[in-house]
């Protein structure tokens, strides 16, 4: 799609996202640092993320589903590529072929894998994943403790052990503690295996539990691993949308879908190419109940001033009240940033209602897409 025929521009910054790269690798200089680039990383583009963090140093790489793995592969052919959401019914064919490795999270997972590579005569690699507190996903810690005896794991090739935090972005819960210590228990009845816990946040923790490998994800699109702290992440995402038009109201006069918002007094509205078509949240529309109630709601950055959204949020159109902005600076044409200029992806998350991760992984297929690269 074109520049001039996009209502909306998403510019990704692959410098900084190799940038954060080597910033999480650094603070977790002691142990290596791999990506998680599920769900198209986290929006941003799989084909793009994956060389730009390989190019950076990234040599392990985490995603949900086999066909995003095979994504990665195809552009980082070298690479270890672990798919977290394990090995669905009769796909050990698809993880052998390929060179995928699947992170077991059951008996069943294990004993499928294990028959596999006892059928096949090879001893191929797995991760295994131990539920330390989340109910998700994961052996047992009792499982995960009487490992050690397991005949599977001569079948295969056990390459790593993981856990996955619960709240590691409030580091002063005792689940972390908690959490660390079930960990510990279960890779020390595992001597020689790598072990990995830490997301974003993880890293961050006091107890510092980097082990063999981190796993971060969303710090690297940009997102703060430690919210209420000075986010030490370079922002990745920027999106603009055109303003199509401008209006003045006057006071009383309502704007957008069922008329919720109604202006205190006389107002400059403009109108934004872009809508929850286009994955913003539909919950950043603002109505004078929300106002009253002191709720969150939308903003956008029109020419270096915040500019509260007015109204709903439409299917391919936001109303922003621009009053504030001096008038010569608002025109047809004119771009509106919805993300950048200082509004990152967590206060966008707060203000919807939702987090950054959903902000990111909703990011729609419409935008004039643009990968930039600050550092070269
Ligand atoms: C998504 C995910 C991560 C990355 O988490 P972030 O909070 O985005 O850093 C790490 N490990 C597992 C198991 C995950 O599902």
């Amino acid at each position: 799609m074109s520049v001039e025929e996009a209502g909306a521009h998403l510019t990704i910054d692959l410098g900084a996202l190799a940038e954060n790269w080597r910033r999480l690798a650094a603070h977790a200089a002691d142990a290596a640092t791999a990506a998680v680039v599920k769900a198209d990383a986290y929006g941003l583009g799989i084909e793009r993320a994956v060389p730009a963090l390989a190019e950076a140093g990234c040599e392990t790489f985490f995603v949900a589903q086999i066909s995003e793995g095979l994504r990665a592969l195809a552009v980082a052919p070298r690479a270890t590529v672990y798919v977290l959401n394990g090995l669905l019914p009769g796909t050990a064919s698809r993880f052998a072929i390929s060179g995928l490795r699947p992170v077991l999270g059951s008996q069943e997972e294990m004993t499928e894998w294990a028959a596999f590579c006892t059928a096949r005569g090879v001893r191929l690699p797995a991760a295994l994943h131990v539920d330390t507190g989340m109910n998700r996903l994961g052996l047992s810690i009792s499982e995960g403790l009487s490992l050690a005896e397991d005949p599977r794991l001569v079948a295969f090739m056990p390459s790593l052990v993981m856990s996955h935090l619960v709240r590691a972005e409030e580091p002063d819960h005792p689940k972390n503690a908690e959490q660390i210590a079930a960990f510990e228990a279960v890779r020390s009845a595992l001597p020689g295996i790598p072990a990995s816990l830490a997301n974003s946040s993880g890293i961050f923790l006091p107890q510092r539990p980097h082990l063999s490998l981190v796993r971060p994800g969303y710090a690297l699109y940009g997102g703060n691993p430690m919210p209420g702290l000075p986010n030490p992440m370079r922002e990745v995402v920027r999106l603009q949308a055109r303003i199509l038009q401008t209006r003045w109201i006057e006071r009383g006069d309502a704007a957008g879908y069922n008329g919720r918002w109604t202006a205190r007094g006389r107002r400059r509205l403009a109108t934004l190419s872009v809508g929850y078509a286009d994955g913003y949240p539909r919950n950043g529309s603002v109505s004078d109940e929300k106002i009253a109630a002191s709720a969150p709601f939308g903003e956008a950055v029109v020419a270096g001033r915040r500019c509260p959204f007015a109204g709903t949020v439409s299917m391919d159109l936001i109303i922003i009240d621009v009053t504030d902005v001096p008038p010569d600076q608002v025109r047809r044409g004119t771009m509106a940033t919805l993300i950048g200029d200082g509004l990152g992806i967590d206060e966008v998350g707060f203000r919807a209602g939702t987090i950054g991760y959903e902000i990111l992984t909703r990011l729609g297929q419409r935008y004039a897409r643009n990968y930039i690269d600050t550092s070269r």
